[in-house]
């Protein structure tokens, strides 16, 4: 899959927290205005601006990563992620 994990990074729009890393949306190398980053805190998608800051994306582009197979396939790892760190751990037997 071509994702990337980026270090430094600014605060996620959505939940405020300073994300350890974001999975960036890359089709053609690093992160770049424009491009789709889900934040690894709370699962949502944000979108660098010029600046190189993150934003909330607009419906239009939420639209777009809803019919996106490569947004769809990291959301949804993200979601296997985000339960297995959740599940309390199995009891021994
Ligand atoms: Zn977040």
């Amino acid at each position: 899959m071509a994702e990337h994990l980026y270090a430094v990074v600014p605060f996620c729009p959505h939940c405020g927290r300073r994300a350890e890393s974001f999975r960036l949306l890359c089709e053609r190398g690093g992160p770049a205005p424009g491009k789709a980053a889900l934040c690894n805190q709370c699962g949502t998608w944000s979108v660098w601006d010029d600046d190189m800051d993150l934003r909330p994306p607009t419906i239009e582009e939420l639209d777009v990563l809803d019919n996106d197979n490569e947004a769809r396939g990291i959301l949804r790892e993200w979601g296997i992620d985000w339960v297995r760190r959740h599940l309390p751990p199995k009891r021994m037997q």
